[in-house]
Order: C-alpha cells, then structure tokens, then sequence
C-alpha cells in the first residue's frame, strides 16, 4: 500500500482516507464473524481464527498509527477546527475517543487480557458446569486486576469503574448510574411484591403447543417486514443466539432461534434483534466511512431493541394486529384465542435465578445486582471471595429467591470471564431510555395505540429514524436522549409504564 502521508492532500483528508480504511477492515472482520455464527462448516474454525487474528491485527495497527494521533493534533487547532464542517468536527470528536482509548494501554496490558479472559472462559464454562466458584476464582482476580490497570491507563474522574463504563456508554458515571438504579430497583422490588400478592398467572398454554418451524419463521419475516426491516439491505438467519452485526447500514443481518414448542421464542428474537437491525439501517449513509455513522452506545442500540420487543411486541394494540395474520398461519393453534390472552402469556412475571428467562419486571433487578456487585470489586471495597455470598444474599433481597448453587447464581453468566466488566448496566440503561422514548412518542401521536393496532409501525420507525437513527455518534447517549426527548435520561417513566402496564395484568 502507498504511503498516504506522502501525498500532497489536506490534514482533514488525509484523515478521512485513514478512518475509512479502518471502517472497512471492521466490517470485513464482521463478515467473518457473522459467517462464523450462521454458516460455517465445524471444520472452518481453524482457518477463521487466523484470519480474524490477522485482519484485527492488521485494523489495530493502521488505527493506532502515530500519524493518525499526528493529524487529529492538527485538526484540533481552534482555527482548523472551526473552519471545518459539522460532520467533519464529529469525525475529529468520535476518531479522538477511539484514538485514545486504543493507544492508551499498552501492547503488554492487551496481551495480558487477551490470555486472561482466553483462560478466565474456559475455567468459567468448566467451573460453571460443576457449580464450583472456587475453581473460577483465582482467574477472575486476575482478570479484575488486569481491568483496574485498564482503568487506569484510560484514566477517570471520579471512580475507576467509570473508565470501564465509558467503553460501552460514553459519558455515563458510576454516580449518575447508581442514582437512577435506586430509585428503579426499590420501586420494582414494590411492584414485584405486589404482582406476587395477587396470587394470578397468565395462562400460557396457547404459546406452548407445536409450532412448525418453517411457519414460525414465516411469520417473524411477516412481522419484520411490518416493522420496517428491509429484507434489501439485511437478512435473517438462524443462530444458538441471536444477535444483530452490521457491515453497513445497507446490509445488517440478525440471527433467530426456534423452539417448535414455544411461540414465543422465535417471535421475540426476531423482534428484539430487528429492533436493533431498523437502528443500523437508519445510521446515516454518507457517514458511515467516517465512524460517525455508527451506534452511539450498547445503551442507545438496547433501547431500540427493547422498544419494539416489549413496548410494542407484547402490548395489546401490537396483538390486535398480528393474531388475524398468525390464524392464518396457526389457525389450530390459535383457536378461539384473543390478543388479551396472548398478552398475558407472553407479559407473565416469575422470580426467576436465571437473568437469560428473565421477564420485562425482574430483568431490572438482575442487572442492578451485577453492577452493584462489579463497581465495588473495582473500586477494590469487596473482593472476589466475597462474590458468591454477597449475590445470594442480593437475590433474595431483591428477587425473594436464593440460588440453590452457584451454578444458577454468580456462576451463570459470560460476560465477567470475558473481561466484559461494565457492560451490564447498558441492558437497563436501554429499558430506561425505551421508556423515555415511548412516553415522549406516545404525548406527540395521540393515537398511537389505534395506529399500531391498525399496523402503522411505520409511525414508530420514522420518529426514531427521526430522534436517535440519523444522528449517529454525533451526540453523546444522554445528549441524544435529552434533545429526542427534552429530558435527561430519568427513570420515573420506566417505573410509570412497567407499573400501569402489569397492574392491568395482574388486575391491581
Ligand atoms: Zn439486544
């Protein structure tokens, strides 16, 4: 390749051609990945780690190139700066972020995490099936050891578990966290008592019968394609678990699941991956080269997933629409079903050990736990050894159960073992942001609920095109939802929704 810095080209295109290029080897990197999950022969495996290896390799390198650090010193000058476009001004912004944290820690420190949570899985899966904490967690001391000199190198303000945060929600603090999720879990700890009280369970029978799986996937193209995905510029296929990747706004592609004897399953995957799919279809185009035409955070991405998923896909208006078009496909199955009852099947609160099942009440409570539980093992107030004694005893606090084994308890999830410490709380943080969202759309279009019985979702998609799509990472999470919704993010309107919605359930 020739040496662009040799040209005779402007500081700002110069960079441009640079970031572009490692735009592309990214989503080449998920092309593979994506293949990986969905078509790969069993065999292929050998070959695709290399390949990863060398063009992660190759996109690390090209990135963290000092002249890159070179240029943005240049375009950072006040009166380059300023006579620069506003897009251009966000590529300076968004190219810094991603230049510093990457060439912040150093070539050992990344070796080292790399082995670390290599390791730190495999003794995981291992400790994991035979329920043994002890077996974990000498790894997991290390990998948070290895993540507090990650902190910092990244450096903070306040707390080192906010340099962790801002990987996956830029600008979110510990304190601005740990005061919305107080309020969010005593009040659902609240509303979980009372659901309890009542004593009733929706029936979900009608969910759990045989379901042909080629209609069932039918049937989530049908719903798809009324939400707005566009099956010319994505597609979907099969995985263990679904997930959404993106080489490109004009080509997204989500994985779903079936399980031939729960409706559910298939439907809700699809749905929540789709939601996530309309949001990198609707990224701006023109920008996508620059990284600017990118998700703005896990946060931001979960908010859009968990808007159709559950503000959409489990309330009646969304039943009234589809359960005509889902008899003609089941019309066995479906019988003399109403949307009502569909609602309550798929919208039944259980305490529950495991967060993966975990309804749209307790899903809350999982994730508060967790991060309660990583912030102070990186802030160094508790230590590794205190972990499974400190979960049980927060699970019945919050949950009202106690794990009978670490297995379905501290034990249960990945994302530790894989150095993915501050990842957590973006789960709720998108549940926070649906609401605000949802609440702000609902004042402006009066009619909402007769529109999306009628099959008007495009309604819904233009307002977030609208809201959160175009702007790419030009403004920060909170900044986003505050202009889109004229409020900081609060959690009031989460509590409000979950509360109105499950009172009509559980008739209280
Ligand atoms: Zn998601």
């Amino acid at each position: 390749m020739k040496d662009i810095s040799m040209m005779n080209i402007l500081p700002i295109e110069e960079l441009h051609t640079r970031v572009a290029e490692v735009v592309d080897l990214s989503q080449a990197s998920a092309v593979l990945g994506w293949d990986q999950e969905t078509m790969m022969p069993k065999k292929g495996a050998r070959f695709r780690a290399t390949q990863q290896a060398t063009l992660q390799g190759l996109l690390h390198e090209r990135f963290t190139q000092p002249r890159i650090g070179r240029l943005l010193s240049i375009l950072e000058e006040p009166t380059s700066f300023n006579a620069l476009s506003p897009t251009d001004q966000a590529m300076i912004k968004t190219t810094r972020r991603d230049y510093d944290r990457a060439t912040k820690l150093p070539a050992s420190l990344v070796r080292d995490l790399a082995m670390a949570t290599t390791e730190g899985v495999e003794a995981w899966r291992i400790a994991r099936r035979e329920s043994r904490w002890e077996q974990f967690a000498p790894y997991l001391r290390r990998i948070v050891d290895l993540k507090r000199q990650e902190a910092a190198c990244i450096g903070y303000k306040d707390v080192p578990y906010d340099a962790l945060l801002d990987e996956y929600e830029p600008g979110a603090t510990t304190a601005q966290l740990a005061e919305l999720f107080t309020h969010l879990r005593s009040e659902t700890v609240t509303l979980l008592r009372r659901i309890a009280s009542t004593g009733r369970q929706p029936d979900r029978s009608v969910l759990e019968q045989e379901y042909d799986p080629a209609k069932q996937l039918a049937f989530t193209e049908l719903v798809l394609r009324q939400m707005g995905f566009d099956f010319e510029a994505g597609r979907q296929d099969l995985s263990t678990h679904p997930f959404t990747t993106s080489f490109g706004p004009t080509d997204v592609r989500i994985t779903t699941r079936v399980d031939d004897h729960d409706l559910q399953v298939a439907l809700y995957a699809s749905i929540h991956e789709g939601g996530h799919a309309l949001y990198d279809q609707g990224l701006p185009v023109d920008l996508v080269r620059t990284g600017v035409g990118a998700s703005v955070s896990l946060g931001i991405h979960e908010s859009q997933s968990r808007l159709w998923e559950n503000f959409i896909g489990r309330s009646l208006p969304f039943w009234q629409f589809v359960l005509p078009r889902l008899r003609e496909i089941f019309p066995v199955q479906t019988g003399t079903a109403t949307p009502e009852m569909f609602v309550g099947a798929v919208n039944r609160v259980d305490r529950s050990l495991i967060r993966v099942e975990a309804d749209e009440v307790t899903y809350n409570l999982h994730i508060i736990l967790r991060f309660e539980i990583e912030r102070r093992l990186i802030g160094g107030e508790i230590d590794v050894d205190d972990l499974p004694a400190l979960w049980n005893q927060r699970s019945q606090e919050y949950l009202g159960i106690t794990p009978p084994n670490d297995r379905l308890g501290v034990l249960q999830d990945t994302h530790w073992a894989s150095g993915l410490i501050g990842y957590f709380p973006t789960y709720s943080l998108g549940n926070l942001y649906a609401a605000q969202l949802w609440a702000t759309l609902r004042r402006e279009v009066p009619d909402l609920d007769e529109r999306l019985a009628a099959g008007d979702f495009q309604i819904v998609l233009s307002w977030l095109r609208e809201r959160i799509h175009q702007h790419g990472r030009i403004y920060q999470p909170a900044e986003l939802i505050e202009r889109a919704t004229g409020e900081k993010p609060r959690p009031d309107y989460l509590i409000k929704y979950l509360n109105e919605k499950y009172g009509k359930i559980y008739g209280f």
